[in-house]
């Protein structure tokens, strides 16, 4: 499989490439050692795209030692950091390249407007791994003064064999999120990507091998979560798992982990809310409210899914937040550049989005836009109206539980005490906006809301030199930045005597 069994495809938009739908273990292409396959599904007209290779447990056996013989191997293990760094740089360069080809095969799988693919994600994607390529030869330790007896110092190391388990909403992109700093420091990585969106990575893997890394420092391994994830998450011989995904798979990731103590990062659910005081600019804060929920589907683990607006603007808010999706959020054809929103990934996720309309509808809240599935030309693909509720009280679901979809709630509150308990209330703290002109209550609710990330007039306006992650059941860990290399090293002290005898 010298080319990872690459078939011919050409995408809707007219793109041909060659899709690889092997396994890239050990700089190698293979197959399943059970011969399963992920078949993926075109999200716009439900049809299947083409099947690639389903990892099972050997074959995440087989990654995990390739990876270990990689960590050991000197072509990685003594290469100078400027070296790693100049790797990271060429496969940036290589994504550039091949933007066109990789953005293609992302809106096929996803369904993201592929506008967004192109300008948003692959931009991401490259400009990350170009980003920890800088930090690749600036990751060192400190010499600590003790006495004259001591020379004590240390030294930053790689953590080791590194999982990665990838969510589908933002496939490559959180793919180099983690990738970008765990090479930067020295790791090998196997990498599961989400059963949902199994291909734009497979392309991704020539590039690795292209740029020329080691075999085995890299390894992507399709699957299923509850057999390849699970063979990941719980094995023996790997050091590291980090996961982005929902919290309910976490919790089961963080049991497994423990089998042998791995080190561990999460990024999971979030429910963010986005604060619109009175005294906001209200034509910023609608545009970026609406940006922070439907953006990507909806589909964002930091989307500000629940707006909470101050009494005196509620009414002008909520009018001119209904203009705003009347006129941008499009929902159609992701290849068309008019559209905004394209079908979400999956039925799963679609009849998810669907049942919470419903339970929205149960409890009691207001339904103002929105709630039915988009109706297409063809009658197929799985598009959802853009919705919005109204009338809600913290103790409703749609309140309180992660949806994932272009779906919001917007609440009024009369004082910035009830906006901080709100936005408090649920189990999660991933992302939070604030809108106010004034400048003091801006930095002080920030520092109230129990979240990872507070965007001051702004939302969902995240950057690979800013760390992110979450806290309460939002995650563990940070990823991004200079903070996103802790995750991915540790600190070794070393004590030298300086003494003759004890
Ligand atoms: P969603 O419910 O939105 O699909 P998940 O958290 O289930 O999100 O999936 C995110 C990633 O976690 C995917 O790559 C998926 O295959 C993987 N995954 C799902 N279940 C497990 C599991 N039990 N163990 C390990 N990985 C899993």
């Amino acid at each position: 499989m010298a080319d990872g069994c690459a078939v011919q495809l050409t995408a809707p938009n007219g793109v041909t490439f060659p899709q690889p739908t092997g396994l890239f273990i050990g700089g190698q292409w293979v197959k399943s050692s059970l011969g399963k396959t992920i078949t993926s599904i075109d999200p716009s007209t439900e049809k299947p795209i083409v099947a690639v290779q389903a990892g099972s447990v050997k074959d995440i056996d087989d990654a995990v030692s390739a990876a270990r013989r990689a960590l050991q191997d000197p072509s990685w293990r003594d290469l100078p950091g400027t070296e790693r760094g100049q790797l990271l740089h060429r496969l940036a360069g290589l994504v550039d390249e091949h933007k066109e080809t990789l953005a293609t095969i992302e809106t096929w799988d996803n369904g993201k407007p592929y506008s967004v693919s192109l300008n948003e994600d692959m931009g991401e994607v490259a400009g990350t791994l170009r980003y920890y390529a800088g930090f690749a030869d600036k990751v060192f330790g400190q010499v600590i003064e003790t006495t004259a007896d001591k020379f004590a110092y240390t030294i930053r190391e790689p953590i080791g064999v590194c999982g990665q388990i990838i969510p589908w909403n933002y496939p490559l992109a959180m793919a180099a999120w983690k990738l970008g700093p765990a090479l930067a420091c020295g790791n090998t990585v196997v990498l599961k990507p989400a059963e949902q969106t199994p291909l734009s990575i497979l392309y991704f893997a020539n590039l690795v091998r292209q740029a020329g890394f080691p075999p085995g420092v890299v390894n992507i391994v399709n699957g299923f979560g509850a057999e390849a994830g699970k063979a990941l998450a719980s094995h023996e011989d790997v050091d590291k798992i980090a996961f982005t995904g929902s919290t309910a798979t976490a919790k089961d990731i963080m049991r497994m982990a423990a089998s042998n103590l791995k080190n561990i990062t999460l990024e999971t659910g979030g429910k963010s809310p986005l604060v619109v005081f009175d005294d906001a600019e209200l034509e910023n804060a609608v545009e970026w409210a609406h940006a922070g929920i439907m953006s990507n589907q909806g589909q964002i683990c930091t989307a500000t899914s629940r707006i909470l607006v101050q009494a005196g603007i509620f009414d002008q808010f909520m009018e001119a937040f209904k203009k705003q999706v009347r006129n941008v959020s499009t929902v159609g054809d992701p290849f068309d550049s008019n559209t905004f929103q394209g079908p979400q990934v999956s039925k799963a996720q679609l009849d998810r989005i669907k049942d919470f309309i419903s339970v929205g509808k149960a409890e009691g809240a207001n339904l103002e836009m929105g709630g039915q599935p988009q109706a297409t030309a063809g009658g197929k693909g799985y598009f959802i109206q853009p919705t919005v509720f109204t009338g809600v009280n913290p103790q409703m679901r749609i309140f309180q539980e992660e949806v994932f979809g272009p779906f919001v709630t917007i609440s009024k509150f009369e004082s910035e005490e009830e906006a901080v308990a709100l936005c408090n209330g649920t189990q999660y703290g991933l992302g939070s906006a604030v809108f106010t002109t004034n400048l003091t209550k801006a930095h002080r609710v920030a520092r109230r809301i129990e979240a990872g990330m507070v965007w001051i007039n702004s939302s969902n306006d995240s950057d690979w030199r800013i760390p992110f992650g979450g806290v309460k059941q939002s995650g563990i860990g940070r990823e991004l930045g200079e903070a996103g290399l802790e995750a991915y090293s540790t600190v070794k002290a070393i004590h030298v005597n300086m003494r003759s005898k004890l």
